[in-house]
């Protein structure tokens, strides 16, 4: 079954779906870095390959061959015409220098490639063959005196053989160019398959990442919006909670402040006052609550202090403890404390009931028990217990005290002749005139029935005996009226006794006392007799 509570209480906030691992993101990441880096690779290398099929020697290196061979006809030709006086010396000798550049043998020269003198160095010998003819004709024309006609001869001779060598390398290198060219066309080829390969995997895995990236994206968003939902939902729950919290403690403070008992909680080491209620505010006799109050600062006596927080300390609480709080005008309170813990530190409530009236009526009560309800004096108990204290203190100072017992005459016959309303008017008439002779310090009791006993600190028998004597004499001149308004006569005995040793009761004083009285009312009564020892009795 729900509580409303519950019915009010908002849905609990969904749980949060967790993004998928992001494992795959790293591993896409790092093999569209590694295609990047191999199609760099690819590219670089395929470069590499296309500059090299670029470069001119491939095809100038075949150029220079047939160059060197339609020289070399040339310079036949011409040859031949000079051989037959058709053409002039000179211009032959002009053909060989062209020759002579064109082959251009200087190891500078860079008009052989590196590859084609490691892959044909037969063409190669035969060009530096050919280059040695054509420097030794050119020689001979420089030579004194001229044998030009030798020359031209000379080269006639060798040039069919020469432009045949040279006609064979033209062939080879043309031949030697071609299937280079192809097969850097074929690397290529295969270098373009890779590098499409890898371009194609290098997109495929782009396209992976990216459309990781894009559900991650979306993933994340639906997250934030579930995190965005789950917060306002604990929002909703804390302000409600708060405004609960809120509620429960403006009620619990209501309720303290109503409550008839005064309540205080305060922290044990600062001080700091936590909550205290009006009735507490009030009883201290403030204005308002203060912001700081210890506990034994509350109890008006340092004895109750030192027990309340010994108990306290011991114990961690304190139940019905009377002690007096406030300050200037202290009450008795019934008092229960608890050390309890507040956010972490220790704290101390208390919380108290006014109890003055109560303690006013339990002395009135107390007085009362110790008084005899007729004549208003010491009953026999209240007699014996303060008695006893004042020979206590008499004993303890080294002082005398005497006891007084005092019994009305022949009071059964007063009662029998003018009734038993006239036998109390009489007891009482009786005691108030003892007590009118007594000092402030001496006490007066009921013993029981019409029987009196005083007790007179500081006195001796001597000085007891006048006492005794005024009391005599004062009950002898009591005018008391019966009902029927007859006036009668009282008269009493007393027998006095002295606290004669250290360790003598009121109750051997007593007993001393009453022996004295029974040899009073024995020796014809209305006398005052004081008790004599067996002692003295055998002098
Ligand atoms: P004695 O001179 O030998 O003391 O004679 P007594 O008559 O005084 O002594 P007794 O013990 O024979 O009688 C005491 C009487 O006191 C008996 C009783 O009726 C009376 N009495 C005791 N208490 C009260 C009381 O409270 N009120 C009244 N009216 N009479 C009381
Ligand atoms: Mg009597
Ligand atoms: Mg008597």
């Amino acid at each position: 079954m729900s509580s409303p509570s519950d019915k009010l209480r908002p849905p609990a906030p969904q749980a949060c779906r967790l993004p998928p691992h992001r494992n795959g993101t790293y591993w896409l990441l790092a093999l569209v870095a590694a295609m990047v880096l191999a199609t760099s690779v690819a590219l670089w290398w395929t470069l590499h390959q296309v500059r090299s099929l670029a470069q001119p020697f491939q095809q100038s290196d075949l150029w220079h061959v047939s160059s060197v061979h339609s020289e070399l006809a040339r310079v036949a030709l011409l040859a031949r015409k000079v051989k037959a006086q058709e053409a002039p010396e000179a211009e032959l000798q002009e053909r060989l220098e062209v020759l002579f550049s064109t082959l251009d043998l200087s190891d500078t020269s860079p008009r052989l490639g590196t590859r084609l003198r490691q892959e044909l160095p037969q063409t190669v010998l035969d060009l530096e063959d050919l280059g040695r003819h054509v420097d030794r004709w050119s020689a001979r024309f420089a030579s004194a005196p001229p044998v030009r006609g030798d020359v031209a001869g000379d080269i006639t001779l060798h040039a069919d053989e020469l432009l045949q060598r040279i006609r064979k390398a033209v062939v080879a290198v043309h031949l030697f160019s071609t299937q280079e060219s192809d097969r850097i066309r074929q690397d290529l080829h295969s270098q373009f398959m890779l590098l499409s390969a890898v371009l194609g995997g290098l997109l495929v895995g782009t396209a992976l990442l990216i459309r990781k990236l894009l559900h991650e994206a979306r993933s994340a968003q639906a997250l934030s919006q579930q995190l965005a939902q789950a917060n306002r939902q604990l929002e909703v729950r804390v302000a409600s909670r708060t405004r609960e919290i809120e509620e429960n403690r403006a009620l619990l403070s209501f309720i303290l402040d109503s409550s008839p008992s005064d309540v205080v909680l305060v922290d044990v080491e600062s001080g700091f006052v936590h909550f205290i209620n009006s009735q507490m505010v009030e009883r201290l006799g403030l204005q308002f609550p203060p912001i700081k109050l210890f506990l034994p600062q509350l109890l008006h006596e340092p004895g109750a202090s030192q027990q309340l927080m010994a108990a306290l300390d011991r114990y961690g609480q304190v139940d019905g403890m009377e002690a007096l709080i406030g300050g200037k005008n202290p009450r008795w309170s019934s008092l229960s404390a608890r050390l309890i813990e507040v956010d972490g530190k220790l704290a101390h409530l208390l919380w108290c009931f006014d109890i003055s009236t109560h303690k006013q009526l339990e002395s009135q009560l107390r007085e009362l028990a110790t008084r005899d309800s007729l004549t208003g004096m010491l009953n026999r108990r209240a007699f014996l217990e303060r008695g006893t204290a004042l020979l206590d203190h008499c004993r303890r100072h080294a002082k005398p005290c005497t006891v007084l017992m005092i019994d009305i005459d022949h009071f059964k016959r007063i009662n029998d002749r003018y009734g038993h309303q006239t036998g109390d008017d009489s007891l009482r008439a009786c005691a108030t005139s003892i007590a009118n002779v007594l000092r402030e310090a001496d006490i007066l009791g009921r013993l029981g029935g019409e029987e009196f006993a005083a007790l007179l600190p500081h006195s001796s028998t001597e000085s007891a005996w006048s006492v005794a004597e005024r009391i005599r004499d004062a009950i002898a001149k009591l005018q008391i009226l019966s009902i029927a308004s007859e006036p009668l006569k009282i008269t009493v005995s007393i027998g006095m006794a002295e606290m004669a040793h250290r360790d003598a009761g009121i109750d051997t004083i007593l007993a001393w006392a009453d022996q004295a009285l029974y040899r009073a009312k024995a020796s014809g009564r209305n006398k005052v007799l004081a008790y004599e020892s067996a002692a003295a009795h055998s002098q």
